[in-house]
């Protein structure tokens, strides 16, 4: 849009922009386009070159609802922040926020909405609250309220599959009453005590999240124990992935039709096979049997048997129906939870060929479990722009930033979004006559009532800071910025002696499925302030590799997974300055303190107490070297 102007200088600063050349264009440039991340990472101290904030003179936030939480938004304007009470004669660039609705925090009230708004005011210095009011018939012209259908989910009849899998869940669940398992439960120690008062603790209802998450609890409670007793540990690990399976397909055949759940329940099965291929006891192979038996059971299931799931044929009447009226102007989304749920629902909805569904999910890791690379994305929106394809079954990513005014229906199937969400994605219905369908539980349904009521709210909140004087406004956000920014003192000060307080400790990293070596403490190393490196060559022996679709961002190029020697997933090949790295992935591994013989808990790799040396560039070449053959 601004290409019009041609004596201004644009640059679009992407991740493929090194250092240098971006410094460079931060010297030449006038006028620059980058997410929040980019420009938050060409900030930083450690940078080479880092930008100092003063170089700008306007700062353009859009979306600026995001400066609230934890966000590249919110770490922008706490450099802001700094410099502004570092030096006072500093040039700081103004700040303009852009957002369709600054949201309320979950205010139960007007004057609780209204502290939120000038929360958010206060993070970004803003004094001045711009609404449209003069011409807000002008505004209408232009835009126009879509038609809001709420529908409840409804259930079928007679369900077969979901019979079938709850009946195998209360079978795995049996198992941890064996005697095998019991007599293991009653060793005397805290963290096997634990254990058991989690197994005891099974939440009754299968079809609910908190299933899914005690399953993850339990399992983080079982590998911390693995060194004790190789049999019993592992073969929970391995009732609890059975379990994980079972209510995955139990949430699948909730949403979606048989045939879903028979993709799903298959690749999980040949998963598990090749997982257990050194599964030599009893007890796992008659789970892996049991497994592959309900597997089959699935894929023989008479059609005319198992009934269509009613939602989706709610969906597909609605489809059909807007089809007819707006033919090929037919633009439609359909928002769903998972990228699982959006790839099977556009594999279902294939057969309504004048649509030609696609889906449309995030680009961040873990493309082979359906996500989308930039460039495909992109991709996807230009044929949707364009008509080739007519319906979009997307998930939350779509639900922002992206422009589409020809949308003219949006489902949202048992997608649940606060009350930003959910205006946003109302926004993105901007024809005449446009429809919004919504799916969902009771539950779900009743949020969306609370979030129509929270946007009345924060019209209140913004008529109530509108009615305030400047001078009042400018008072108010000048004492709540001094507060924000001695907590954000304080927080530095907080994370700098933490990092002083790392000891230098005889250390090792694990496989955590199986306690296999991965690495020892100091050959571990730290790239780019978060990526830990296994610095020891002999790594490339010990491990696997299965090539992915390569994903860059910034100069890391991810090209291939990793699996240790032992079978088990450990990291990514990472590519930097044409070297291969393996990088640890934490969720994989434990981390053991040598001379105390004890595992350390840790959720993230930054609670690792130890110090870990960190490389830069230097270090890379010369790790490169060591890799190359030596000349004879
Ligand atoms: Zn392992």
């Amino acid at each position: 849009m601004l290409g019009k102007s041609n004596n201004i200088k644009k640059f679009l600063i992407g991740q493929e922009s090194t250092d240098e050349s971006a410094r460079l264009q931060f010297d030449k440039g006038r006028l620059f386009f980058m997410t929040p991340q980019l420009l938050m990472n060409k900030m930083k101290l450690d940078e080479k070159f880092p930008v100092p904030i003063s170089t700008f003179s306007m700062l353009v936030l859009d979306e600026c609802h995001h400066v609230h939480g934890k966000t590249p938004y919110n770490d922008i304007m706490a450099t802001y922040r700094k410099a502004k009470n570092d030096s006072q004669e500093m040039k700081l660039p103004q700040i303009v926020g852009l957002t369709a609705s600054p949201g309320t925090n979950k205010a139960k009230d007007e004057s609780s909405a209204k502290e939120h708004l000038m929360k958010v005011m206060t993070t970004m210095d803003v004094i001045h609250l711009s609404t449209v009011r003069k011409h807000k018939e002008n505004l209408q012209e232009h835009t126009s309220e879509a038609e809001q259908v709420v529908l409840q989910m409804k259930v079928r009849k007679r369900n077969p599959i979901q019979d079938k899998l709850e009946s195998s869940i209360s079978y795995v669940e049996r198992k941890f009453n064996s005697e095998k398992v019991q007599k293991f439960l009653d060793i005397n120690m805290q963290d096997i005590h634990e254990v058991k008062q989690s197994l005891q603790n099974t939440p009754v209802q299968k079809m609910e999240q908190t299933y899914i998450q005690w399953i993850t609890e339990t399992r983080l409670k079982v590998e911390n124990v693995l060194n004790k007793d190789e049999f019993v540990p592992r073969l929970l690990l391995t009732y609890l992935r059975h379990l994980e399976i079972y209510a995955e397909c139990l949430e699948m055949n909730s949403l979606l039709d048989k045939q879903a759940v028979v993709d799903l329940i298959t690749a999980k099965s040949s998963d598990e096979s090749i997982q257990s291929q050194n599964a030599n006891t009893i007890e796992e192979r008659d789970i892996l049997k049991y497994l592959e038996d309900v597997c089959t059971f699935m894929c023989s299931l008479d059609p005319q048997q198992v009934e269509c799931n009613p939602d989706v044929q709610e969906i597909i009447h609605w489809l059909q129906r807007e089809y007819e009226k707006q033919g090929d102007n037919s633009r439609f989304f359909i928002f769903v939870k998972t990228r699982a749920t959006a790839k099977a629902l556009a594999k279902q909805l294939e057969y309504l060929k004048n649509l030609s569904c696609q889906y449309f999910t995030g680009s961040q890791v873990g493309l082979e479990d359906g996500g989308l690379t930039k460039h495909k994305q992109l991709e996807v929106l230009n044929k949707f722009k364009s008509g080739v394809h007519k319906c979009l079954v997307a998930t939350a990513v779509a639900s922002e930033g992206i422009d589409i005014p020809e949308c003219n229906m949006m489902i949202r199937y048992r997608f649940t979004a606060n009350e930003i969400t959910s205006c946003q994605m109302r926004g993105r219905i901007r024809t005449a006559g446009g429809k919004e369908v919504i799916i969902g539980s009771e539950k779900e349904n009743l949020r969306e009532t609370i979030n129509v009521e929270r946007m009345v709210l924060m019209e209140r909140a913004v008529d109530a800071v509108l009615a305030m004087t400047e001078h009042e406004i400018r008072e108010k956000i000048n004492k709540s910025e001094q507060l924000l920014f001695q907590s954000e003192e304080v927080e530095r000060k907080k994370a700098l002696e933490s990092s002083k307080n790392k000891v230098v400790a005889k250390f090792k990293v694990n496989c955590r499925k199986c306690s296999k070596d991965i690495v020892e403490g100091h050959n571990l190393r730290i790239l780019k302030g978060s990526l830990h490196v296994v610095f020891d060559n002999s790594i490339f022996g010990r491990i696997t590799r299965k090539p992915i679709k390569h994903i860059v961002t910034e100069d890391i190029k991810l090209t291939d997974k990793v699996f240790g020697e032992c079978g088990h997933e450990w990291g990514h090949i990472n590519v930097y300055n044409d070297c291969e790295l393996v990088v640890l992935a934490q969720k994989y591994i434990k981390v053991y303190n040598v001379a105390k013989q004890v595992p350390i808990n840790i959720k993230k790799w930054k609670d690792v107490p130890y110090k870990i040396e960190s490389v830069d560039n230097d270090d890379i070449l010369a790790f490169r070297a060591s890799q190359l053959p030596t000349p004879e």
